[in-house]
């Protein structure tokens, strides 16, 4: 399951909270790297020879879904412990992990191609044709540190569905969940070689995955600067990245701002504001933003921050104290310029204050940037089409929301907010694991969720009988 090299360097993974010692890891050169993909094909001629058939397939991931529900609690913990994300919310990602899992089975059962209407034109007459999906070779993952277990089986999910081996590089923060991920599915029956859990840096082993050209297609999460570059680096595979954003939501006065505010409450803090879809940039029309931003100051003064182990944490420390630091120049820096702090803005220990900011124009770094920090920024607008502008006026493209009682309001944002997917009367941060998600613009080329997921992994082959 995890390459392992007697004499290869391990990684001390460090929990975020209060720099101890968690675990060490193996780390994987190279050759290591090499290795793993080696046995990857010999698996995927394994899979072209009918020994591990979607029904089977589609077994393993059942069976993993069931473990894992059993074991959410260990799952929970190992997350918590090595992401620095409350324990509550880390219960939450490893029951969607499971759900993950489960549409991953059925897609393993009910993946098919199509026919093609050959009667359409005189030269198909007399043929059948239809495609056939296949896998599309050895997959390279490469996965954040922020849903270190979530967004690992939402590739590896996929691609035993699709019968793709996966050669998978975790964060190097995080490896622990997605290492104990792959020893679960290899107990419920996932063939030795599918999956190989290859720790070390994105530098020497993400590298050697993206040039190596047994690998047919990358699947990235992370950051827009390593993504895009890991695209341009190898134009021959296929690359899909699900990468950054800095979620809008807009508030129109008929809206139910004061559900809006208590959703952001979560949406803008939880795992310290650590998600791609962290609701950053609130625009709330001038008419009820006293009232909306009191209202939301109230929330965020209730959460309570601290030791991510805790039952009543609802905000630890971000990923490293470069991090905090990163960030709290950014709320600095925004206040210089004329914003206004309502709350937070303090750092504590490893952790920073979740932080409101009022006033923010879309020249700061809180606004046009990913702040991906326990930070809200609000701002104020008169009329709905600059509303929708500004919030379109952006870099990244993954989703964004809007709070309307208003259909014709509700219809015009979905169609002119240019986002990979629009919510209406919710936070942007809402994704269930069976949405086809996926950005625009530096947010992304790709769709991930199962049903969706699946499809870029395989490959469709024609087939054309004279008949
Ligand atoms: P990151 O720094 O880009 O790292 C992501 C992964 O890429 C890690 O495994 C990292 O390894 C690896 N990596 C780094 N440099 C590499 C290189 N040159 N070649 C190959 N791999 C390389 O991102 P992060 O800080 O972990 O995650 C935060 C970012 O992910 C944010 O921008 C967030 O919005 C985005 N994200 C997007 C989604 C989505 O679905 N759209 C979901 C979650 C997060 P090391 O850890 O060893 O450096």
């Amino acid at each position: 399951m995890t390459t392992t090299q007697a004499s290869a360097p391990t990684i001390t993974v460090n929990a975020p909270f209060d720099g101890h010692a968690i675990d060490e890891v193996a780390t994987t050169d190279k050759a290591g790297v090499g290795t793993a993909i080696g046995r990857a094909g010999q698996m995927l001629r394994s899979v072209h020879a009918g020994e591990f058939p979607a029904w089977k397939r589609a077994e393993v991931l059942d069976l993993a879904a069931r473990t894992l529900r059993d074991r959410v609690e260990e799952f929970a913990r190992t997350i918590a412990l090595e992401a620095a994300k409350p324990i509550r919310t880390a219960r939450v990602e490893a029951q969607r992990a499971v759900s993950t899992l489960t549409y991953s089975a059925v897609e393993a059962r009910t993946l098919a191609g199509h026919m093609v209407p050959m009667e359409g034109s005189e030269a198909g007459a007399g043929k059948l044709a239809f495609t056939l999906r296949s896998p599309i070779g050895v997959i390279g993952a490469i996965s954040p540190f922020n849903f270190p277990l979530n967004l690992v089986a939402h590739k590896v999910g996929p691609a035993i569905a699709a019968g793709a081996p996966v050669v998978l590089k975790p964060a190097s923060s995080t490896p622990l969940s997605a290492l104990a991920l792959a020893a679960l599915l290899n107990e419920c029956g996932l063939p030795d070689g599918f999956l190989t859990v290859t720790a070390g840096a994105g530098s020497t082993v993400g590298d050697a995955l993206v040039h190596h050209d047994d690998i047919a297609m990358i699947t990235f999460t992370g950051s827009p600067d390593v993504g895009w570059a890991i695209r341009a680096a190898a134009p021959r595979k296929k690359v899909g990245l699900e990468l950054g954003n800095n979620a809008p939501v807009i508030i129109e006065p008929d809206g139910d701002w004061q559900r809006a505010a208590k959703l952001i409450k979560t949406a803008g803090f939880s795992h310290a504001g650590q998600s791609c879809i962290s609701t950053q940039r609130i625009l709330v029309h001038e008419s009820i933003a006293a009232q909306f931003t009191a209202a939301l100051e109230a929330e965020v003064k209730t959460l309570v921050v601290g030791d991510p182990l805790d039952e009543h944490t609802d905000v630890s420390a971000l990923i490293s104290t470069a991090e905090r630091d990163r960030v709290c120049e950014w709320v600095s820096e925004a206040v210089h310029g004329g914003a206004t702090l309502v709350t937070g803005g303090q750092i504590d220990g490893t952790m920073l204050q979740p932080t409101i900011l009022t006033g923010v124009a879309d020249d700061m770094k809180v606004s046009y940037l990913e702040v991906f920090g326990p930070v809200v920024g609000i701002s104020t607008y008169r009329d709905f089409d600059t509303a929708i502008d500004r919030a379109n006026d952006t870099r990244y493209g993954l989703q964004a929301s809007v709070f309307t009682a208003r259909l014709d309001r509700a219809m015009h944002a979905v169609h002119h907010l240019d986002f990979g997917g629009v919510l209406v009367n919710e936070v942007p941060t809402y994704r269930a694991d069976q949405m086809p998600y996926g950005g625009r613009r530096d947010s992304g080329n790709t769709r991930e969720g199962p049903a969706y997921a699946v499809r870029e992994m395989t490959q469709e082959r024609l087939a054309v009988i004279q008949l």
